[in-house]
């Protein structure tokens, strides 16, 4: 079963947060392989935070971040595990202070889990995914939080600092709030409306920012869009369920490259009656998935019980060293279990 939690950072943990950060300090940021807005936002914005503290803080990100980000302040020099992993690993046992953010499983970090493990540092992890793993001293998480974001601005509120938030800050962190809730369609709570009017009391231009996360398409990403839902999706009525299946070839064909497929999953549950949405991609090594549903449905289940996966009840990944076509398969047979059949609606 999907259990909905939160654990709370104790008065004395906050205490003792406080009382670390008096002095200056080195700390590192890590965020998920293939950062989203949110990975980043909350990296970047905790990290002008306490910059502005007078720490000393280095953001790794696994692998690159997506070019859409390239505006916001600070996210050229983050370090990129997959260019430079020595350096990386050094500012990791060199930190007093280890932060992990929008992930809480370790292999969302790859070679980077076993170094977090064995580093010296102490850990913080926030985070709103389930099931999380008990590797960090602190932890604050909340399944309930639409974004990591919404939970940086909390903390900063826990540690009586929400006034610092400047410009910089508030652009990181609203960037995670539209990205994580599809510009506020969906995993929303009263708190995520109250930490975007704080945000844009802080001075952030949320139509200017919803203009340069979403309207900055190229012509290719559109055109492979066109050929996602022309030519490669598949309704399987019956279930309410879609597919689009992408192989090697489509990559080598229209030049695919990281980032090019964002959002793709998504166009599928805007037919009516389709209720989960699987987006499949064959890459070099492993089949890669992104799950999405509505409503009661958990893809969250479906990719811990089948696709050595996970993330959130209505949006969830996961990954397989197998064939693109037993992947597609596989989804197909086990929809049975988590969806009844039904007339399709037309
Ligand atoms: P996406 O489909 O956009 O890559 O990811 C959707 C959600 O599922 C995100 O919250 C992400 O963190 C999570 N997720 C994606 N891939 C994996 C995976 O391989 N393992 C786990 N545990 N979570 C994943
Ligand atoms: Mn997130």
């Amino acid at each position: 079963m999907t259990t909905f939690a939160l654990v709370k950072l104790s008065a004395e943990e906050i205490k003792e947060i406080k009382e670390f950060l008096v002095y200056p300090k080195a700390i590192v940021i890590f965020t998920h392989r293939n950062p989203d807005g949110d990975a980043i936002g909350s990296s970047l914005g905790l990290r002008h935070y306490l910059e502005g503290l007078g720490h000393t803080v280095k953001v790794v990100l696994p692998s690159e971040y997506p070019p859409t980000f390239h505006f916001l302040k600070g996210v050229d020099d983050c370090l990129v595990f997959d260019l430079e992993a020595n350096r990386c690993i050094e500012e990791l046992h060199k930190a007093d202070l280890i932060v992990c953010l929008d992930f809480n499983a370790l292999d969302r970090v790859d070679k980077l889990g076993p170094e977090i493990l064995k580093a010296k540092g102490k850990k913080l992890l926030i985070d709103h995914h389930l099931d999380p793993e008990p590797f960090a001293d602190h932890v604050f998480s909340d399944t309930e939080a639409s974004s990591t974001c919404e939970m940086i601005y909390q903390f900063l509120e826990l540690l009586g600092d929400e006034k610092k938030v400047d410009l910089a800050i508030g652009e990181a962190l609203f960037t995670g709030l539209i990205t994580d809730t599809g510009s506020f369609k969906y995993s929303t709570r009263p708190e995520t409306y109250k930490v975007a009017a704080a945000l844009k009391s802080a001075g952030v231009d949320d139509y200017t920012l919803q203009d340069r996360i979403h309207n900055t398409a190229t012509e290719k990403q559109i055109r492979l869009l066109g050929h996602c839902l022309a030519n490669r999706l598949e309704v399987i009525p019956e279930y309410g369920a879609a597919i689009i299946a992408l192989t090697k070839q489509d990559y080598v064909d229209f030049d695919i490259s990281r980032g090019d497929t964002e959002g793709v999953v998504n166009y599928m549950l805007m037919m009516r009656g389709i209720e989960v949405a699987a987006f499949i991609r064959e890459q070099p090594t492993i089949v890669k998935l992104s799950l999405r549903s509505k409503g009661d449905i958990s893809v969250q289940e479906i990719c811990r019980n089948h696709f050595n996966g996970g993330g959130h009840k209505n949006a969830s990944g996961g990954a397989a060293y197998a064939k693109l076509e037993d992947i597609v398969g596989r989804f197909k047979s086990v929809l049975p279990k988590y969806l009844k059949k039904r007339v399709p609606v037309t």
